[in-house]
């Protein structure tokens, strides 16, 4: 194990989201190692970053720290945070039938806007569900819910948002995209979710959710202040672009710094960036049927416009989710209404979630010609933009959410198995175990990790594969 000056096992980590951050946390804080964090970009957060636009906090589309997170995530987010946590209202809208209906959804709301149609469908599907016969062949993701939640549901709001957040239709999806994504897996769960929301029913934070005053990457920004002053260090714009082995051992990771590339002996890896990523760096390469498996894995990307309006406010509601495929936003966000910041006056941002790849033909277009689209959708869901436009500006996000298509699992497990057998090599975070997972799951997995790392850094095996089981019971909340 290679050590720092005072002793302590040198850990390289890899990547600076709050995956990565939270293991730098953890592990300075106990004193369990020396921690350098290597990070390409040349900010820390990774999809939970935060940046200005026009004087504007704006996040890579609409993040929430959601109150169900592990106690111990939440009361160290709540101590770095102090007062610059917010807990603030849900206040959405969603398009079902042609109708705004409020989300998440409130039981009198839904019944006096649902249309009356799709109103009286879903209770035949919630009433006679029962006696449906259940699908027979293969479970995907669309037989799962067809049996669990009815056609109604299904086909007007689900089947389409899924399709157009991952480019695949229901039927070639896995059946753990239900386990993840959907807690609400029938009707009747769903009403009971409906009923939580009634006064009385309520608890202290039902309905709502956590959010900085800055912006969601100020409880990244938070984090990784705290661990540098328990003597963490971050390295920007250092992209990592090799990992070396020795047999099963990992010796050395080389970073391009500056152009320059430079190596860092190390006998400890802890890697959060995408495991795609990871397995095309080791050298030497892993055998074949590892880098076939893993050129099989597939993440979707997502375009965010963000659209400048000279206005005080634009809508009264944080977001509006769009689950028809006439228009392909998923979601629009207001930032200013998620922090309920009044300034600056006379200027607000929209953000669009537009999911596309790389290469496609949303990914080619102009910020310009995505803010003509944008506006020309927000006009065909009755929204239209009527206030002075000072312009759009884009992100591109390469790895916004893992693809489970029906083939993932058996791909996954086999570059699994082959990263686990590495010894000096710890995989974790969203993009590292190809998980659906929320920020405060990213940073239980992070505490996960510092935990099974003993004083002289080395890994507990058993204890992970303990974790990573608890890791597989994540559901992601929207
Ligand atoms: C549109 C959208 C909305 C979301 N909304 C929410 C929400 O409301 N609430 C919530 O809790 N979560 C939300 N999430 C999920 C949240 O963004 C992630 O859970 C979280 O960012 C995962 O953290 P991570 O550290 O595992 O990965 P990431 O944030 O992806 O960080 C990985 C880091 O690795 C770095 N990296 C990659 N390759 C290299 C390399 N070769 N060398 C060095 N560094 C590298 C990247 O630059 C990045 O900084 C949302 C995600 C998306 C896409």
């Amino acid at each position: 194990m290679m050590t720092s000056e005072d002793g302590k096992p040198a850990i390289e980590v890899l990547g600076a989201g709050p995956a990565g951050i939270a293991v730098a946390y953890a592990l300075a804080k106990t004193g369990k190692a020396d921690v350098e964090v290597l990070e390409r970009a040349g900010a820390i957060g990774g999809n939970s970053a935060s940046f200005r636009i026009a004087g504007i906090w704006c996040d890579y589309g609409s993040h929430r720290f959601h109150p169900v997170a592990d106690p111990q995530v939440l009361a160290d987010v709540k101590e770095i945070m102090g007062d610059d946590l917010l807990l603030r209202p849900r206040h959405g809208r969603i398009r079902l039938g042609g109708r705004w209906i409020h989300f998440p959804l409130k039981p009198l709301d839904a019944l006096l806007k649902l249309p009356k149609k799709f109103a009286l469908s879903l209770l035949a599907d919630s009433t006679f569900g029962r006696f449906r016969p259940r699908h027979g062949g293969p479970r995907t993701f669309s037989s799962v819910l067809l049996d669990g939640l009815g056609p109604t549901i299904s086909h007007n709001f689900y089947f389409p948002y899924v399709k157009k957040l991952w480019g695949v239709e229901p039927d070639e999806l896995a059946v753990k995209l239900a386990e993840r994504r959907i807690s609400g897996s029938s009707v009747s769960k769903i009403l009971l979710k409906m009923a939580r929301m009634l006064p009385g029913l309520k608890g202290e934070t039902t309905g709502k959710f956590y959010y900085p005053r800055k912006g969601f990457g100020q409880i990244s920004e938070r984090m990784a202040e705290a661990a540098r002053r328990h003597g963490a260090r971050f390295s920007l714009g250092t992209e990592i672009v090799r990992i070396a082995r020795d047999g099963n051992r990992v010796t050395g990771v080389v970073l391009n710094e500056n152009g320059r590339q430079v190596r860092r002996e190390t006998t400890q890896v802890l890697s959060t960036i995408p495991l795609t990523t990871l397995v095309r760096l080791i050298d030497p390469p892993p055998p074949p049927e590892v880098l076939e498996a893993a050129r099989a894995i597939r993440f979707r990307g997502m375009i965010l416009l963000y659209l400048v309006l000279e206005c005080d406010r634009f809508t009264e509601f944080d977001a509006h989710y769009f689950p028809e495929l006439s228009i392909p936003i998923s979601r629009m966000s207001e930032p200013k209404n998620y922090s309920a910041s009044t300034q600056p006056e006379g200027v607000t941002v929209l953000c669009a979630e537009l999911p596309a790849d790389p290469g496609d033909r949303w990914w080619q277009m102009s910020d310009e010609e995505l803010g003509a689209h944008f506006r020309t959708w927000l006009a065909q869901v009755g929204l239209p933009v009527t206030v002075p436009v000072r312009g759009c500006e884009t992100r591109r996000l390469s790895h916004a959410y893992p693809v489970y298509d029906l083939d993932y699992e058996r791909h996954f497990n086999r570059v699994d198995e082959w990263l686990l057998g590495l010894d000096g090599l710890l995989v974790f975070g969203r993009q590292g175990l190809f998980a659906h997972d929320n920020t405060h799951h990213a940073f239980a997995m992070a505490y996960g990790a510092a935990d099974c790392l003993d004083e002289r850094g080395r890994i507990d095996r058993a204890r992970w594969a303990a974790c990573r089981e608890e890791f597989s019971h994540h559901t992601v909340e929207d």
